[in-house]
């Protein structure tokens, strides 16, 4: 008699499209995956798709974030020429926009190469960077 319900309990292992490496997966599904054009993905490349998607998610909203207090303070030198203020620091001022573009250019770079590589090494790089912006934006 058919019992599909334990053909579940069957395992095959299968090799992750992504990383290669090997995991297991119920028998048949790999082959359902392939008829309907599916990536076999294993646990752990399904993870660092969430990380990187959570990721890019802060990196976009930093980027938005950072293009508005470089404009506000772009707009705040050009106040302070206008009216020649003595004690405006305007050196001072440009070297944090300065270095706010600098680290910005960074964490792009950054996620450019996670996206490439799905390598581990650049999302912890990339965590510390954006504690540090973070940090100095406070
Ligand atoms: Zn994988």
């Amino acid at each position: 008699m058919p019992d599909s319900d334990s053909d579940k309990l069957v395992l095959e292992l299968v090799a992750c499209d992504r990383c290669k490496n090997p995991f297991m997966m119920q028998k048949g599904k790999k082959l359902k995956k392939q008829q309907n054009n599916e990536e076999i993905v294993c646990e752990n490349c399904i993870k660092l798709e969430k990380r990187k998607k959570k990721l890019e998610l802060g990196v976009i909203n930093s980027v938005i974030e950072s293009q508005k207090e470089i404009e506000a303070s772009i707009m705040e030198v050009k106040d302070k020429i206008d009216f020649s203020k003595a004690t405006f620091n305007k050196k001072q001022y440009l070297e944090e926009i300065k270095k706010k573009s600098q680290s910005l250019t960074k964490s792009i770079d950054l996620l450019q190469k996670i996206d490439e590589t799905n390598d581990e090494k650049y999302i912890e790089e990339y965590k510390k960077l954006f504690e540090k912006l973070q940090k100095e934006d406070s």
